[in-house]
């Protein structure tokens, strides 16, 4: 249903440094490129091509996904900036029209010299980078000497992988995955990798997809056990790992959990920050999301730096472990939810950066 909220209002009362905002008259589409802050780096993140029902919808999402890419580079500690683009087509686009827009958008991309860079997202794929990159130099995870635009699924999942294992070590006791059930819902570019890792560690596996051939296949392939998409918050598990879509963390959904740790790759996870509380007074640990889903995005920012090698470029991915295990034992030791101790850490490593721009000035 169409949002009637004001566009304008949402720009005014943002916290980010800016949005370009262009009408891409051919196609009908919005393109919106939301830069939240450059504290630590110059602001990047995916693009992503998606049908909103509104303009207001479409802006809210981006400035929500910038500022979700804030704290994930923070948390990461590395140099780069919150940004996120968001391309609002009208409807699916032909083959030919949606060129013409990555084309066009790619020319909006390099007018701005830099100050944005970008990767795939929900909706455009490694072609369309490679599109963009023809145009110009500001695509993370693109191989210009190669020519080709690297998946990020593999290290997501890895990160995703790492991140669980820390979970499960500060729930349980140890990190030994063998004989613990793992409920994977969406085994998709993420969450079919995760089950790979979770099989060859003798996990038991139960695998959700709406997909159900899909669930079934792979479960036939790794002795695991394919399950109703439709079950699976009632469905008793030791690990949760939410690999699919948004908000599945809800009033709704938390109580009849029956699992001792959330860990997954799917963004958004929490359909709002107090769910992170309910999930807390649970007993449920909760892995926050853009952490533990934070592999990719890491490998391309590296990428970007020079480093291609895989097995050098999955070893800092599985960093990410380490990482979670710190934030874990903060809240624990703070007596707070995950998400507020990975919030604090991303507060400190900004506030740390902003005192040394301002020694600098
Ligand atoms: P994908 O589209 O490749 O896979 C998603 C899978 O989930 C599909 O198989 C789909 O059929 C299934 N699915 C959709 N809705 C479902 C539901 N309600 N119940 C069960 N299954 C459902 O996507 P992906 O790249 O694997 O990403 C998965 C999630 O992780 C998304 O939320 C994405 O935003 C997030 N994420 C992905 C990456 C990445 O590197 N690909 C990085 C960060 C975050």
């Amino acid at each position: 249903m169409p949002t009637d909220r004001d566009p304008l209002a949402l720009l005014e009362t943002w916290d980010g440094l800016g949005v370009v905002l262009r009408h891409d008259q051919p196609t009908g589409t919005w393109i919106i490129i939301a830069l939240h802050d450059d504290r630590l780096g110059r602001p990047a993140g995916g693009t992503r091509m998606k049908v909103y029902p509104a303009l207001a919808d479409a802006l809210e999402d981006a400035q929500r996904l910038a500022e979700g890419m804030t704290h994930k580079w923070a948390g990461l500690d590395l140099p780069f900036g919150g940004g996120k683009a968001v391309l609002a087509i009208p409807r699916p686009l032909e083959a030919a029209e949606r060129a013409g827009l990555i084309d066009r958008y790619a020319g909006l991309i390099a007018s701005l010299n830099g100050t944005f860079r970008t990767g795939p997202d929900l909706g455009t794929t490694p072609e369309d980078m490679a599109r963009i990159a023809a145009h110009c130099p500001h695509v993370l995870g693109y191989d210009f000497e190669r020519r080709y635009s690297v998946d990020p699924g593999p290290y997501t999942a890895r990160g995703v992988y790492e991140s669980l294992k820390a979970a499960v070590a500060a729930a349980f006791g140890d990190d030994d995955l063998a004989g613990r059930t793992v409920l994977i819902q969406g085994v998709g570019d993420v969450g079919e990798p995760l089950a790979r890792l979770l099989a060859a560690d003798g996990a038991r596996l139960l695998l959700a997809d709406v997909d159900r051939r899909r669930a079934g296949g792979l479960a036939a392939e790794l002795g695991a056990e394919a399950v109703d998409p439709d079950a699976v918050y009632d469905l008793p598990c030791d690990v949760y790992a939410p690999c699919a879509v948004g908000g599945t963390l809800n009033a709704g959904t938390i109580p009849r959990l029956a699992c001792r740790v959330v860990a997954g790759s799917a963004n958004n996870q929490l359909a709002t920050a107090e769910d992170a509380e309910r999930l807390h007074r649970r007993g449920i640990l909760y892995a926050p999301d853009y952490v533990a889903n934070s592999g990719g995005a890491m490998a391309i920012a590296l990428m970007q730096q020079g480093l291609w090698d895989e097995e050098a470029l999955m070893a800092r991915v599985a960093g990410i472990g380490r990482v979670m295990a710190e934030i874990l034992a903060e809240a624990q030791e703070q007596g707070v939810s995950p998400l507020r101790a990975a919030r604090r850490r991303v507060e400190r490593r900004l506030a740390a950066a902003q005192s040394s721009d301002m020694r600098s000035k």
